[in-house]
């Protein structure tokens, strides 16, 4: 089932605790800040929070990677959510050697008093992940972004690896805990998406569509094209967690999150509602 929470609140999630704009119920931890992927829907979202810090730290206002090591604390940690999406205003493949056991070691820390907070490590090349898998807590999900199954063109996009080489990465991760974002989702190919989703059996899928329209644009699916994806995940028992799905209601007993009126919504039923009657056909489901 599709499970559509209502958004997280928009505050400032460059600060060491605040409320995560990426998923709901998740505030970032940020010992770690910046990246150079340079993803071009980065630019109107945290890029742009980080130069509201110009006073604070310049390598914030700069998204240059770099530490904040007096956030390398348990206390550090935020509260009153069930995940802490870690370093989530940059991408841990530039936050070096040390990062990764250094923040396994506060968590481990953390655990004393709060065992039940999941701790996401998101990167857009997981490889980066590869040497520390036997460290990480069982509380750790290792999170990468497959916005597409499609390389081409994607270099326009993103200097990050394209998604077929992103994908092998995480898949070819000896770690059980997996979770794919398809934010912000761009045109696919139905099937072979589907197949690269189902390969590395995620606990569940996020997916969202670009939040900043007017400010990016992507090449996205249709509205039926991203209902026919969610079908074929959901036949293959893939829980798809929805974000900003502009007004789709992707599951009848899910609740809609309702898009601002000017949000382009590629296609809905008049009442906003996903089409009754209609099955897609999933090879391999
Ligand atoms: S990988 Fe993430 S942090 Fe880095 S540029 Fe892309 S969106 Fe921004």
């Amino acid at each position: 089932m599709i499970v559509n929470p209502s958004a997280s609140t928009k505050r400032d999630s460059s600060r060491p605790g605040g409320r995560s704009n990426m998923y709901a119920n998740t505030k970032t931890w940020n010992p770690f800040k910046g990246c150079r992927f340079d993803c071009v829907y980065c630019t109107p979202s945290f890029q742009r929070q980080a130069k509201r810090l110009k006073k604070r730290c310049d390598e914030c206002y700069k998204f240059s990677p770099h530490a904040h090591p007096e956030r390398l604390t348990s206390s550090a940690i935020p509260s009153g959510v069930d995940t802490v999406f870690v370093a989530g205003n940059g991408d841990l493949a530039f936050a070096g050697k040390t990062a990764i056991p250094a923040l396994c070691a506060v968590i481990r820390e953390k655990n004393k008093t709060r065992p039940n907070i999941t701790y996401y490590f998101q990167s857009k090349q997981p490889v980066c992940f590869a040497p520390y898998l036997s460290q990480l807590p069982a509380n750790v999900v290792l999170v990468t972004t497959l916005e597409t199954n499609r390389d081409h063109g994607y270099r326009s996009i993103s200097k990050a690896p394209p998604p077929s080489v992103r994908h092998q990465q995480l898949k070819d991760l000896d770690y059980a805990r997996k979770v794919i974002t398809i934010e912000p989702v761009m045109a696919f190919d139905l099937e072979p998406f589907v197949s690269m989703i189902k390969q590395i059996q995620p606990e569940y899928v996020w997916l969202g569509f670009n939040t900043r329209p007017a400010s990016v644009r992507l090449p996205e699916p249709s509205a039926a094209e991203l209902e026919a994806f969610v079908d074929c995940l959901e036949q293959s028992g893939i829980d798809v967690r929805g974000k900003d799905l502009r007004g789709l209601v992707l599951d009848d007993e899910a609740r809609s999150h309702v898009a601002p009126p000017s949000a382009p919504v590629s296609k809905r039923t008049p009442e906003g509602q996903r089409s009754k009657g209609r099955t897609a056909i999933c090879v391999g489901a």
